[in-house]
This record gives C-alpha cells, sequence and structure tokens, in this order.
C-alpha cells in the first residue's frame, strides 16, 4: 500500500520519539528509509501540481540520521560538483539549516532545482555506504530529498553573492539552460559584465520548457533566474545567436571579450519510418514545450491551445518519454501506451519516474517496435504498426539489445504520436562558426580541463558538449569554463 503523507510524518514522529542520545554506526543502519510524500495519483492526473510534497522536517531529522558521516566521503565522489555531503547532512542533524544550505551553496547554485531532478541513484547515492550495506541503492541516504528539503525550509534566504569591482570585460553568455546559469553566475563574481542571449522568450532552457512543472515548479527556476538579475546580469530574450548575431559579430563588433555557449542539445531525433510527418505525430519536446512554456493545457488564456487526445502512443522508455506520456495523461488522454522495443529492466528512464508514470496509469507496452505510423483520409494519425521484439545479446550499452520477431506485427488505434528517442545538438552555431571544431554527432569539443572550444576566447558546456546529459553535468561544466574564462580574461588586454 502506498503509504499517505500523514503516515510517513506520524512513522517519523515515532522514530525520533525513539532515536536514543548517541547513535552507533548500528543504530543508524536500523533507522527505516523516509519515504518521499507524494499527491495521490488519481488527484494528481488533475492537475499539474509537484507529484512529490517533499520531506517534513520531522522527516529530514530522520533521514539525516540515517547518515554514518563516513570519513572518506564516498558519496561526494558521485556528486559532479564535489557537495560536502555529510558535512550539510549533519547541519540538518543540528537543525542548523541555513548552515546546511551554505555548505550546499559551496559547490551547487541550484539546490532546489537538483534536489528534485538529479538522478540520485546513479550519482551521489549510488556511492552511499548505507545503501551498499543494505545491498540497495533504494535504501542509501535520501541525499537529494534532504537537499531539496534544506533548500525549500531556507527559501526566504536570498542572499546575494558578493561581487568583486567592475573589471571593465565584458563576457556573451549563449543560451540560459543550467550550464549557462553556473556560467554566467561565477563570471559574474569576479566583476565581469554578463549578457545572457537566449533564443526563447523564457530563460531556463530545459528546466523551463522541457521539465513539466509537476516535477519542477517553475517559480523555482524563475527565482534563480531573478537572482541573477539582482547580481547585474543582462538577460536577453529572442536572440538566436548564429542568425541574430553571430559569435564573430558577438567578439568582432559588440566587444565581447570571451563567449561561453551552452545552446544544449534541443534537436529532435526522429525514428524515420513511415508516416511521421502526419499530422498529430509530435517531437516530445514540441509537445513539452507547449505546454510548459506556451501555456496550451491553460484552454481559456493559452494562445496555442492543446490538440485534443484520446489515445496517445509515446515512442521511447527515457525519462523525457516519462514526462511526455504523464504531461499527456495530464492534458485529459484516456489512454496513453509508451512503447518500448526493450523490457523495463532495460528503460532508461529513472525508477522512480517509471513507477510514478505507471502509478497514473500510463500502460508499459515493452519488447515492441514502431514500424509504422497510420494515418485517416485527413492525414491525421489512426495508429501504429507495432512489431514484437525478444532481447538478444547485450549492446555497447551493456543492455541485452532487441531483436525483432518477423511476422509478428499488429495494428493498435492511437490519435496522437508523441516521438521521444532522444536530442542532438542543434546545427545553427556550428554551421556559421566553422571555426568551432565539433564531433560526428555535431556536440562541440572542448578541452576537458577549461571547457575551451577551438576558438579562441569561445568555451561551452553542458549538453551541447556532453550530449543529452543531466543539470548537475551541465551545471558543473558551466562552473569549470567560468573559472577557465576568469583566468582568460585576467591576461587578456
Ligand atoms: P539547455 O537546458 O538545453 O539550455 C539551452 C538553452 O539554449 C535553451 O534555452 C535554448 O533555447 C538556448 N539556445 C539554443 N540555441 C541557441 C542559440 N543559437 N542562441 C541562443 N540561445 C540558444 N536532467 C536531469 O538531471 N534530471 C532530469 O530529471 C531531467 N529531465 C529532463 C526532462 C526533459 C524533458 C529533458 C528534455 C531533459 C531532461 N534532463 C534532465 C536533461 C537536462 O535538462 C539537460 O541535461 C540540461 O538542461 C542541459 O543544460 P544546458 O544548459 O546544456 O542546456
Ligand atoms: Fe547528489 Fe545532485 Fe545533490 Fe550532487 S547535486 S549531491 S549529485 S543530488
Ligand atoms: Fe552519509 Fe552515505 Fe555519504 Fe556515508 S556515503 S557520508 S552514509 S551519505
Amino acid at each position: 500500500m502506498t503509504k499517505t503523507p500523514e503516515m510517513i510524518e506520524q512513522e517519523a514522529k515515532e522514530i525520533l520519539a525513539k532515536l536514543p542520545e548517541n547513535l552507533t554506526a548500528k543504530d543508524r543502519a536500523a533507522i527505516p528509509h523516509m519515504d518521499m510524500p507524494a499527491q495521490d495519483p488519481k488527484e494528481r492526473i488533475h492537475n499539474m501540481n509537484e507529484v512529490a510534497l517533499g520531506y517534513t522536517e520531522d522527516e529530514a531529522l530522520v533521514e539525516a540520521s540515517r547518515c554514518l558521516q563516513c570519513k572518506n566521503k564516498p558519496c561526494v565522489n558521485g556528486c559532479p560538483v564535489g557537495i560536502d555531503i555529510p558535512a550539510f547532512i549533519h547541519k540538518i542533524t543540528e537543525k542548523d539549516y541555513s548552515g546546511a544550505l551554505s555548505v550546499i551553496q559551496e559547490s551547487s547554485l541550484l539546490p532546489s532545482i537538483c534536489g528534485r531532478v538529479c538522478p540520485q541513484e546513479s550519482q551521489c547515492q549510488k556511492y552511499c555506504t548505507v545503501g551498499k550495506m543494505l545491498k540497495d541503492v533504494d535504501q542509501a541516504v535520501g541525499i537529494g530529498r534532504l537537499e531539496r528539503f534544506v533548500a525549500d525550509h531556507e527559501a526566504a534566504n536570498t542572499t546575494i553573492p558578493e561581487i568583486a569591482p567592475a573589471t571593465g570585460k565584458k563576457v556573451a553568455v549563449v543560451g540560459s539552460g543550467p550550464a549557462s546559469i553556473a556560467c554566467a553566475a561565477d563570471v559574474r563574481r569576479a566583476g565581469h559584465s554578463v549578457t545572457v542571449f537566449e533564443a526563447l522568450h523564457k530563460m531556463g532552457g530545459v528546466l523551463s520548457y522541457g521539465i513539466p512543472e509537476f516535477r519542477l515548479p517553475k517559480r523555482l527556476v524563475d527565482k534563480e533566474i531573478e537572482k541573477l538579475s539582482v547580481m547585474g546580469i543582462d538577460f536577453e530574450k529572442n536572440v538566436l545567436v548564429g542568425r541574430t548575431r553571430t559569435i564573430q559579430e558577438l567578439m568582432e563588433e559588440d566587444g565581447f571579450d570571451a563567449v561561453f555557449v551552452g545552446t544544449g542539445a534541443g534537436l529532435p531525433k526522429f525514428m524515420g519510418i513511415p508516416g511521421e510527418d502526419l499530422v498529430s505525430v509530435f517531437s516530445a519536446n514540441e509537445y513539452l514545450t507547449r505546454s510548459n512554456l506556451m501555456k496550451a493545457y491553460d484552454e481559456k488564456d493559452s494562445l496555442t491551445p492543446f490538440f485534443h487526445s484520446h489515445k496517445v502512443a509515446v515512442f521511447g522508455g527515457g525519462n523525457v518519454a516519462m514526462d511526455a506520456a504523464r504531461t499527456a495523461l495530464r492534458l485529459g488522454a484516456d489512454t496513453v501506451d509508451i512503447i518500448y522495443r526493450r523490457s523495463r529492466e532495460e528503460m532508461p528512464a529513472r525508477k522512480e519516474e517509471i513507477e510514478h508514470a505507471v502509478e497514473e496509469g500510463c500502460n508499459l507496452r515493452l519488447l515492441s517496435q514502431p514500424v509504422e505510423i497510420l494515418g485517416d483520409e485527413n492525414g491525421i494519425v489512426k495508429g501504429v504498426v507495432i512489431r514484437k521484439c525478444e532481447l538478444g545479446e547485450p549492446d555497447a550499452s551493456g543492455r541485452r539489445s532487441p531483436v525483432e520477431i518477423p511476422g509478428s506485427d499488429y495494428t493498435v488505434e492511437y490519435d496522437t504520436v508523441i516521438v521521444s528517442i532522444g536530442n542532438a545538438s542543434n546545427p545553427l552555431i556550428k554551421r556559421t562558426t566553422p571555426e568551432i571544431e565539433t564531433n560526428r554527432r555535431g556536440n562541440f569539443i572542448v578541452n576537458e580541463e577549461t571547457c575551451e572550444t577551438s576558438m579562441k576566447g569561445v568555451y561551452a558546456g553542458g549538453d551541447i558538449v556532453l550530449g543529452a546529459a543531466t543539470v548537475i553535468l551541465a551545471m558543473g561544466q558551466g562552473r569549470k569554463a567560468a573559472a577557465a574564462i576568469n583566468e582568460y580574461l585576467k591576461e587578456k588586454k
């Protein structure tokens, strides 16, 4: 039975009441892992509000008391920005929440965001000693949940970092996702003036247009952008670098001393099967952007109201596919099938996201490969031809590869298809800036230590370098690039 938020809070109170004063490692390992309170699945599919409700103070205190304060800090090695995890958790046990926030902020700018969306089970929590002792990564200390708790508890704390005296140097930051936000903040702190150029009409990159409100409330993203504005960073919306201004023009005509490119991987991939050009076939990017950024779910006020779907097929098994499927349910679809060619075990999405999707009523149509999308006489989707698969030998990714079963095709009726099989980098800057070397996938090639590209004074980080990766990896690269830009500008006349 899924526990209600009230049941979880009651459990926390009972555990706290019985906790001994001086906890031994054995006592700590015996404390049960606190579940994350969540909105009831039956209710939440009718709203866009956040699903995971966050720990209460009691729940956070119980979870924090499970940490063994390991001297060798294995969890820190799993955090791409190296947050001193045991130190911030220790502050929680002392109820020093602003102290905990300060520890986190030494390494990470966006704890309220990373605490929500980091794939912790494959990063910090993967290395947690408690998880290893209990032989279950899901039983590791809930580091991300505790990070979120601290950030939410201290939400009113809007301390602005100190800014060094003005240097007279100018830096352009292209794109406004997490890589750019992190880079812009650190460059600004060094006293340089910073302008962020964003192609869209809203800042935040995937945090704003991709990840749905029910996983990441947009007020948190807006608040971070507002903080950067207060630090003196300028934001220019609706500027498509490569079209409106090229990188060369920014440097040679507009006087920018250095440029950081954080343009992400926003170019959707398609399957190349017949019927992908039919009406009501969407890329997950388009579908989520319409919902998140253009508020298409708000029928009364949106200028771009939604296509009403009843039977939706989502192609793919990653986090983006889960986001698209769960969004489709909230937009009123009666049936949502997630069509994936391997088994549930091989799905690349986070376990928690798959569980949430299933709890909410999405169906997993596994070992199934779409081979054709069928249209009606008006060119609108009316069904998908699906071929059954079985699992073969492991491929380069280590996962067992899908093998199509000849003669197993069958057709299912759908009125909407959402293709979510991955993204590539947008080729615009590559095309207009041949000086920047790219690999065969179109990702920028950078120096691993400095994030500098092959063009002098131009740095890059995030998905444009890594391919579709994670928020925290993008932030880590943004910070690395900022450190190198600050060094470069010390020397530059
Ligand atoms: P982005 O966030 O992609 O931002 C790039 C920005 O650059 C965009 O705003 C774009 O409009 C702008 N831009 C592009 N070209 C130009 C140009 N020529 N001129 C000006 N601006 C330009 N990661 C996680 O860690 N956890 C998750 O739960 C998670 N969920 C995800 C869900 C979805 C639906 C998607 C799509 C991704 C998700 N990711 C998740 C991945 C994560 O969001 C990305 O790895 C991260 O946002 C990359 O950051 P970035 O700064 O490199 O680029
Ligand atoms: Fe873990 Fe992400 Fe927080 Fe690092 S930023 S400690 S990886 S949740
Ligand atoms: Fe605490 Fe786990 Fe890190 Fe050890 S590995 S310090 S138990 S969070």
